[in-house]
Parts: structure tokens; sequence; C-alpha cells
């Protein structure tokens, strides 16, 4: 232990010494925000916060660590849901907080440069001020960073239209682990000039390389935007609705997220919002379409006529709108009735789907009848988010039961050829599971690469594989 400590110090002493003491916290002088992300596990300080404010900043710390062999962790904003951020004893937390901001809107090439500590919700606003949309759009948009979703490769609402953040991201500046900094800035659509190494750190959650600094590329902002929530009998009428707002509306329907009948019921009873109906239906999907109310209503009206809709409710105004958000946003929320709960974000492949959630219903109705089980989620990206759970904020739940709970919703995952993972990532606590989703020897290429690229394995140990 005392060879450790020692060990620590000397490290520390170099990081200040690269970074200047101000940029090097230790002990309590480190913020909470530091010692956790949005995982709920206990927090946990690290041996020191490094803050580097520039890539050579980064770059300086790395080359120290790799020098060392000292393991580092990445924090972005501290929003991940899969534990990847959260700091381990002995390690040296690098935060990009301080590398933040905006660089450039490039109008002509339809680019935004960004740094990677750079909140989303900056990133949206600076495109938004140039005329443009960003994208990528998540509910952590206020706290997370750019760079974190290009980490995490992540999802959020506007999948369906734009894709995820791998598919918006031109170009990257990396810092590898032992310190080499690797850039293509690019700001072209097409650019086939060998491997697109890009890619492969997008989605990696911080084991391959840091990510300093990120060009996307925008999109035009879409016209007049109509939401509408949608109640449909089955799974199976869903994706006929879906089928045909893509062939009636085309690149214009830009959301469509399934809310399951508890989810509604949840958000009625719990969180105090009132009957989106007068009926209570399988399955509600919330959408948006960029058409005006008039094309709106004909179509919601004709698939009403072919029974595909058994019902539709279409704002009017923005805070109609909002209201009709609200149900798909009353899960951040549950904290208000539950204290310990277990969330999920799994894909299945569409056509599984409905027979997936019917499994899940029979597991939870056999084995955990007491609890709260919700299904909802981005149902056109084939991703489903689960929310399980006591229904008072003093009854138990136990490790026993989450970890019983987990293994229950993987098997169903694997059953149905789907994937433990659709957009929060591997992290910590999903590690054990990859397993389900990727063959041997698909897990033996990525720990080629994440050898090849980190040999001392001091990026975010742990994590991933
Ligand atoms: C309310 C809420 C809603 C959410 N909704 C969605 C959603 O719809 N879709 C979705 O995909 N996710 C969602 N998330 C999860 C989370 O917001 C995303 O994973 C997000 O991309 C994480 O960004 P971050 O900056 O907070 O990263 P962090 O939590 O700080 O880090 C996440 C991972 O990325 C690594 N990392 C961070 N920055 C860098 C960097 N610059 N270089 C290399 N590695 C780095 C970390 O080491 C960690 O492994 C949600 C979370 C919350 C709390």
């Amino acid at each position: 232990l005392t060879d450790k400590v020692i060990s620590e110090d000397r490290v520390v002493a170099r990081l200040k010494e690269a970074l200047g003491a101000g940029a090097v916290l230790t002990g309590a002088e480190i913020p909470e925000r530091n010692c956790a992300d949005e995982t709920r596990l206990s927090p946990s300080r690290p041996a020191a916060l490094a803050l580097p404010r520039t890539t050579d900043d980064v770059s300086a710390v790395l080359r120290i660590c790799h020098e060392t062999g000292q393991p580092v962790v990445t924090q972005g904003g501290m929003t991940g849901l899969a534990a990847g951020a959260h700091p381990l004893d002995g390690e040296v937390a690098l935060s990009l907080e301080k590398l933040a901001g905006v660089e450039e809107v490039d109008p002509i090439a339809g680019t935004l440069t960004a740094r990677a500590g750079t909140p989303l919700a900056a990133v949206q606003a600076a495109a938004e001020e140039a005329g443009f949309l960003c994208g990528i759009d998540l509910g952590a948009r206020g706290s997370c960073t750019i760079g974190g979703n290009v980490a995490t490769n992540a999802g959020g609402h506007q999948v369906l239209r734009y894709g995820m953040t791998r598919k918006n991201v031109l170009g990257l500046e990396v810092v590898q682990a032992d310190g080499t900094v690797v850039s293509s800035m690019n700001k072209m659509l097409k650019n086939n000039t060998g491997y697109d190494w890009t890619q492969l750190f997008i989605g990696s959650e911080g084991t391959l390389g840091i990510v300093t600094r990120v060009v996307l590329g925008l999109h035009p902002k879409p016209g007049h935007v109509e939401t509408a929530l949608v109640a449909v009998r089955d799974v199976s009428a869903a994706m006929a609705l879906l089928n045909r707002l893509e062939t009636e509306f085309g690149g214009g329907l830009l959301v469509f997220e399934g809310m399951w009948r508890e989810f509604v019921a949840a958000a009625v009873e719990r969180i105090g919002l009132s009957m989106p109906f007068t009926e209570e239906h399988e399955l509600l999907v919330l959408t948006e379409v960029s058409a005006s109310a008039e094309r709106t209503s004909d179509v919601l009206g004709a698939l009403m006529e072919e029974g595909i809709v058994v019902d539709a409710l279409l704002a009017r105004s923005g805070t109609d709108s909002q209201r009709l958000w609200a149900y798909r946003e009353s899960v951040y929320d549950y904290g208000r009735f539950q204290t310990t709960f277990q969330g999920f974000d799994i894909s299945i492949p569409r056509g599984s789907i409905g027979a997936a959630v019917d499994d899940l219903r029979i597991m939870a109705r056999e084995r955990w009848p007491d609890f709260l089980h919700v299904v909802f989620g981005h149902i056109a990206d084939s991703n489903l988010h689960i929310m399980t759970g006591p229904t008072h904020l003093d009854q138990p739940m136990t490790a026993a039961d989450k970890a019983l709970i987990e293994e229950g919703v993987y098997e169903v995952v694997r059953r149905h050829a789907g994937s433990v993972s659709a957009e929060h990532g591997i992290g910590r606590t999903k590690r054990r599971w990859l397993g389900h989703s990727r063959s041997p020897e698909e897990l033996a290429l990525m720990r080629t690469l994440k050898t090849a690229l980190d040999p001392k394995n001091i990026l975010n140990p742990g994590r991933v594989l």
C-alpha cells in the first residue's frame, strides 16, 4: 500500500508540474460530480482529478500516465448510464470539462467544430443560431458533452431521421494512450483515403483514446413540426403505422417513440399526468413529422379509417406538444416513488419486439408480481428501455433481486437475437453480458485492437472488455 501511495504521489507531482497546480486536484478538493456518474453506484473518489484546458494538456497527462502505468478514467458530462466514467480506486480522473467551446460553424461545408467538453445543448444552440440543426439529441443534453456522445456513440430521439452519433461525425482529434495526438478534422462527406480510423474511436467508451475535438456534419432545420400521440392495438399495428408514416412523410418523419400500457399507467397513477385517452390502450406512439397540421391530420384520419390507428391526439400548440412529450419524459421523475430500480437499454429486431415484450411480461408477473415493470423506447430503431423496481419509496429491492432480473432480461435478449446495449454502452455494468450479443471471434478482435492501441491497459481499464 505504501509503494502504491508513493507512486500515486509521484504521478500527481508530475501532473501538477505539467498542467499547473490548480489543474490537478486531490482528496477533498475533488468535487462530488467527478466521483459518480448517473449509473447510481456509490460515489468513489479518484486518486487525482486532472483538468486539462488544451489538447496538449491531455497529451501531457497521458504521456505521464503511460510512462508510469497509471490507470486513467476519462470523464465528460457524467451522465453515462453504464458506469464508464465512474472512477475506480487509484485511478486518475481526466475530465474534459475545461476543454470546452464551439470553435467554428462553417456554413458552406455545413459543419460545426467543437472541443470535446462542450455540452451538447451548447452545440445544438450554435448550430441553430447559424440556421442549421444538430442531428444528435438526448434527454441529458444540458449536461452531457459532445466528446461523451462520441465516446458512447449516443442515440436518442432523432436516430430514426439523423442516425446515431457515428453518422453525424465527419472528423475527430484523438489523444492516444501514449500521448500521441492524431487528427483528422475532416469536413468532407467523401474521403476514402485508407482506413477511416475515426470510426473506431466512436463508441469505444474511452478505452482506445481520448477524444479532444469533433467535426459534426449539420442538417437543414426541418420546417413546421407536428406532434401527435397515437394509440394502436399492438406492435404489429405500430410497425404498420411506422411504415405508412415513412411512406407518407418520407424524410419528414422525425420521432417515433413507443410507450406500453404499464408505462402510461405509471405516468398517470404515479407521476400525476391526466389519462391521455378515455380508454387504456396496449401501446401509444409519440410521433413528430415535419408537415402541416392539415396534412398530418388527413394522414392520421385515413389511418384510423383503415384500422391501423385506434385513436389519436394532435398537438394544437407548443404547450400541447410539451403536454404530449410529458408522457415520454415522465420516466425522469421515477425518483419520486422509487429509490432503487433497474434500468435496461436493449435492442430487439423489430419483427420480434411484440414477442419479447410478452416474454418480459410473463417473467415479471411470475417472479416479481409486486414490482412495477414498464417498457418504452425508440421502437423505430429496435430500441427498448425497461424500468423495473419497487412501487413505493420504502419497498426494498435487494441486490439478489437486481441480479436475477438482469439475468431474466438478458436471457430474453439472447433468445430474440437482440443486443444487451442499444445506445448506453457496455461500461462496467454490462461487461459480463457482452458475450450475449458478440461472438468469441468478435471479442478476440476487440481485444486485439485494445492491446494494439493501449498496450499498458491504462485507458478506462475494466470497462467494455
Ligand atoms: C436523463 C438522461 C437521458 C439520457 N438519454 C439518452 C439517450 O436518449 N440516448 C443515449 O444514447 N444516452 C442517453 N443517456 C446516457 C448519456 O447521456 C449518454 O451516454 C451520453 O452520451 C454521455 O455523455 P457524457 O458527456 O455525460 O459522458 P460521461 O458519462 O462522462 O462518459 C461516458 C463514457 O464516455 C467516456 N468519455 C467521455 N468523454 C470522453 C472523451 N472526450 N473521450 C473519450 N472517452 C470519453 C467515459 O470514460 C465513459 O466511458 C441519458 C442519460 C440521462 C441521465
